[in-house]
């Protein structure tokens, strides 16, 4: 079993994830209204399911 670094719940901040695809990183917001495709491959990279954003690419940072 893996231990993953554990990261505060993103809710209204906005986040650095990585695209786990092409790993370009990009700032998003981590409660999207709208869904989110990475700029360089377009892989979607969050996705909003009403009211709670589904992140779909790596958290690396929680922006304050
Ligand atoms: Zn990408």
């Amino acid at each position: 079993m893996k231990t993953k670094p554990v990261f505060r719940e993103p809710s209204s901040r906005f986040i650095k994830v990585r695209c786990s695809k092409c790993k370009n990183e990009q700032i998003i917001f981590g409660k999207p209204a709208v869904t989110i495709n990475c700029l360089v491959c377009n892989k979607t990279i969050a996705e909003s399911t009403g009211g709670k954003g589904n992140i779909k690419a790596r958290v690396l940072e929680v922006l304050e």
